[in-house]
């Protein structure tokens, strides 16, 4: 009789215990979520204390395309660096971006909408304009290629794209550095090798919305706030990604930037030095 009674009785005990375990492990749990929100507040409210302090710089992709790049060059003119001169952006241009229908469904992305893109073997003018112009001019891929697609998806493949960029951008100028931003901002492994294996620095950053049309001019601001308000403080100023093809760049460039820079936000010179890997997206 006793030793059943026992055996019950560690077993009621066993379970006893487990359920204490369980609600101990339930409390350890919900504590640390409180203090994970907590935390996540603090930062929040250290991050909106840091933000009138945040500095930004510019960057426009997809281009040169006549009567769209020369609007974000007269733009960029007009906005001063915080020495007073006129700042200088970073232009992530396509050497020859395709123009059939097949050979856009070819190299773009699947989900792309906007397919008349920049080419810098077509308008090699505009090219020397912006260098002209003090700004950087990287690559961003002579076809605009998302490097997802099977039949480019490897560091091969990606490198002879930069290859072919670099034969449609000729000549760079001495000491340029090698930019790379890879189209749709697709890092992977591969984009990271051929980008290494031909001495290129990867620059990503962060998008602003412009390439959705239905985005207005008080979308963008309040999307490029959000960017810099989640961006951990840092003397690392954040890098937007505007396009010169899309209208919002073209024509609503410098008031966007006064009106952050009315928010506190300072505009800075483009900079590889500057760019990090925590600037990714
Ligand atoms: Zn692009």
């Amino acid at each position: 009789m006793t030793a059943p009674m026992v055996l019950r009785y560690s077993l009621f005990q066993y379970i006893l215990l487990i359920i204490f375990m369980l609600l101990m492990l339930a409390g350890v749990g919900l504590a640390h979520a409180d203090t994970d929100s907590h935390t996540d507040s603090h930062t929040d409210k250290h991050t909106t204390n840091q933000t009138p302090h945040r500095t930004f710089m510019l960057s426009f992709d997809d281009g040169p395309l006549p009567g769209k790049t020369e609007k974000v060059l007269a733009a960029l003119a007009q906005l001063d660096d915080p020495a007073g001169k006129p700042v200088k952006a970073a232009f992530f241009m396509v050497g020859n971006a395709p123009d059939t229908l097949f050979s856009q469904r070819k190299y773009y992305a699947p989900y792309e909408m906007w397919i008349h893109k920049g080419s810098m073997s077509k308008y090699p003018q505009l090219v020397a304009d912006v260098r002209k112009a003090g700004h950087y001019v990287g690559c961003h891929t002579a076809h605009h290629a998302w490097f997802r697609w099977p039949w480019q998806d490897d560091s091969n493949e990606i490198k002879a794209e930069i290859l072919a960029w670099e034969h449609d951008a000729a000549p760079l100028p001495d000491g340029a550095p090698k930019l790379f931003r890879p189209p749709y901002l697709v890092d992977t492994f591969a984009v990271q090798t051929a980008a290494h294996d031909l001495g290129y620095q990867i620059i990503l950053g962060h998008t602003v919305g412009d390439a959705n049309p239905v985005n207005s001019v008080a979308d963008i601001e309040h999307n490029i706030v959000g960017i810099m308000q989640k961006t951990p403080a840092s003397e690392t100023p954040v890098l937007l990604i505007f396009h010169d093809i899309f209208p919002t760049a073209d024509n609503h460039l410098v008031e966007i930037v006064h009106w952050l820079q009315q928010q506190g936000y300072i505009l800075m010179d483009f900079n590889p030095a500057n760019i990090h890997d925590d600037d990714a997206p």
